[in-house]
């Protein structure tokens, strides 16, 4: 029987996942610090350059013996839900209008799709939990926020390819900042701006002046650091009141929340629960099902996989 492959492409590295149906069969992951790459090159030679780095990691899968039918890739940026087109990716700029799966597609000799990372890691997260009736809601927490959504066994990409952006959704400053944090879109407030890795990295720098990555606090935070603990509860209460916001429009029942930050699930589960159930109207509370994904990661990778089969 013949495999796919679900790409993940990370601002520093990108995993590459063989797969038969929903088993991992294969993995490999090559460091490339594509955020750089493409800050320093011509648009051009961005596009070329991650062309070059994704078909070696695909060739090198078949050079180990896999049949492949597809190639789906994850990719972080706006997709344009008809062309296929990377619309924009602010980590990744010089890739606009850029269409990276039938480029790769004329060069390998393979259907290859593309989907937003988020979309594909909640499509993931879909399967692994059974293809739940009523669909899905995923948030991923990692250097930003992403969310997908899943309805009728499909992804929800919205008019122009920015569904879900959950990230984005204005959440109330905490009271003891003087302002609202600057969001990379132009607003102030984002709610990734306190929930993200890097957010919880600028809630502990504000108050410690320490440069630390959000592992780093959350080890403080498990040994009683009051900074880096007050960091990761300021993280779950900005996620809690987006989520709530996104419950109260959508209400669906499963909620996945994935990513690097949800490793940290302990430190945030009690106040991320009392925020979120508070926000709800009464009718939602105790009815909404919240797992933190224990898909290692494997989601996006999975997602991206069975969405090249779909097509
Ligand atoms: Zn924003």
């Amino acid at each position: 029987m013949a495999s796919t492959i679900g790409i993940d492409v990370g601002g520093t590295n990108i995993r590459f996942g063989v797969f038969k149906e929903a088993q991992l069969m294969d993995e490999i992951r090559l460091e490339a610090n594509l955020c750089k790459l493409c800050a320093n090159l011509l648009p051009e030679h961005s596009s070329f350059e991650i062309m070059r780095i994704l078909s070696s990691g695909i060739i090198s899968l078949i050079e180990k013996g896999h049949t492949i039918q597809s190639v789906g890739i994850g990719f972080p940026g706006f997709i344009d839900p008809d062309s296929k087109k990377i619309i924009a990716s602010p980590n990744l700029p010089g890739l606009s209008y850029f269409n990276l799966a039938a480029e790769l597609s004329r060069i390998l000799g393979l259907p290859v799709t593309l989907e937003n990372d988020a979309n594909a890691a909640a499509y993931g997260e879909f399967i692994l939990a059974g293809k739940p009736h009523g669909g899905l809601i995923y948030a991923g927490l990692g250097t930003g926020v992403g969310g997908g959504l899943v309805l009728n066994d499909k992804i929800f990409t919205g008019q122009h390819g920015c569904a879900m952006e959950i990230g984005h959704i204005i959440v109330e400053r905490p009271a003891t900042e003087a302002s609202a944090r600057q969001c990379g879109c132009g607003n102030k407030g984002c709610m990734e701006q306190y929930a993200s890795a890097s957010g919880i990295a600028i809630s502990y720098f504000n108050k410690t002046q320490q440069n630390l990555t959000a592992a780093q606090i959350a080890k403080l935070a498990g040994e009683g650091d009051k900074y880096a603990i007050a960091a990761y509860l300021l993280s779950a209460s900005a996620l809690a009141q987006a989520l709530a916001s996104i419950t109260k429009v959508l209400d669906i029942k499963n909620l996945v929340i994935g990513g690097g930050v949800s490793g940290a699930w302990p430190l945030m589960k009690l106040a991320f629960m009392q925020r979120f159930e508070a926000d709800l109207i009464p009718v939602l509370r105790s009815t909404i099902q919240i797992k933190v994904s224990n898909a290692n990661d494997k989601a996006g990778m999975l997602g991206a996989a069975i969405l090249s089969t779909a097509e």
